[in-house]
């Protein structure tokens, strides 16, 4: 059954972080995912989205990330994108294999082709590295973040292993398991943290990341889904809308609705996996990579990563578009 997963964009500040990205260049390029040849504006998220996904560690036997996920964008839909900080590099190992890489693994993470802000080609260097947290829920790891510089803006950029979340500490498989408790298999708080490791985030984080979830995805991100999902096939079958019956316990209606819609991004965000698959077949994720597949995909687009927005949060920039 497939939960997809894999890729994971982002933007906005979060953490320490403070790269930009988004932007465009020219070019015609083959959409691997569609099989249609696009031309016209790339946008410099698609650009810097190629090269992250080549899985070969050996790790990660019969996992197969896309080795780009090409989408046409919309004549509509650009020229809006944000201002991205980070430039999210699939890493195919684990937080500890990437923690305790002798180099650090994002020092041979490839330098996109094109600066995300100005669009020059060929200007972006390695420019040195900064240190965040990468928490497990088990262990908290200090990793090393490997920094870009464009040579005719000036701007720095981060190449973020995909597994993380650009505006979050923890790792993005722990916000994917507790989201996938909460919303699909309908648990509760008390046994929904008795199913997290120790120690742990505490329930206020837990819930924190819910209501995250429930307003980007929810409510920022779920409409542009299925508009996304229809023009890859005007005839798809989306689910039934309607809320499942466990999400009764949430009495607040503006809270009601948002998780009910995050309930139907979920679902299809798996559907959207699906379409992608079938037309890239060797697009092979693991369901616990759901979250960073629909990161490289928003990456892909050249939107921001807003799977989990909270405006209040001093880590996630205030505009969400
Ligand atoms: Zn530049």
């Amino acid at each position: 059954m497939g939960r997809p997963s894999g890729p994971v964009t982002t933007s906005g500040r979060a953490d320490t972080l403070s790269e930009r990205q988004d932007g465009g260049s020219r070019g015609h390029k083959h959409n691997h995912l569609t099989g249609e040849v696009e031309t016209g504006i790339m946008t410099r998220r698609q650009q810097v989205a190629r090269p992250f996904v080549e899985s070969t560690h050996p790790s990660q036997k019969g996992r197969h990330l896309p080795s780009c996920l090409e989408i046409s964008q919309p004549d509509h839909e650009r020229g809006r994108c944000p201002q991205f900080v980070v430039i999210v590099h699939h890493f195919p190992g684990s937080v500890k294999q990437y923690a305790e890489a002798v180099p650090f693994p994002g020092r041979s993470f490839t330098v996109p082709d094109t600066c995300p802000d100005c669009q020059a080609r060929s200007y972006l260097i390695r420019w040195g590295t900064y240190a965040r947290w990468a928490r497990t829920g088990v262990v908290d790891y200090r990793i090393l973040v490997q920094r870009v510089r464009c040579k005719a803006c000036g701007r720095t950029h981060s190449l973020l292993p995909d597994f993380l979340h650009p505006h979050r500490h923890y790792v993005i498989h722990l916000l994917q398991h507790v989201v996938s408790l909460y919303l699909i298999a309908g648990l509760g708080w008390e046994r929904l943290m008795n199913r997290l490791p120790n120690p742990g985030p505490d329930v206020s984080t837990v819930r924190e990341w819910v209501a995250s979830f429930a307003y980007g995805a929810g409510h920022l991100l779920l409409d542009f889904l299925i508009h996304r999902l229809l023009a890859l096939d005007p005839l798809v079958e989306l689910p039934d809308s309607g809320a499942p019956s466990h999400l009764d316990r949430v009495p607040d209606p503006l809270r009601h609705s948002r998780l009910e819609r995050a309930y139907h991004f979920w679902l299809l965000a798996e559907q959207l996996y699906a379409q992608l698959k079938a037309r890239a077949p060797h697009l092979h994720l693991d369901a616990d990579q759901l979250l960073p597949f629909l990161l490289h995909w928003l990456q892909s687009l050249a939107l921001p990563p807003r799977l989990f927005w909270n405006p209040a949060l001093s880590t996630t920039p205030s505009a969400a578009f």
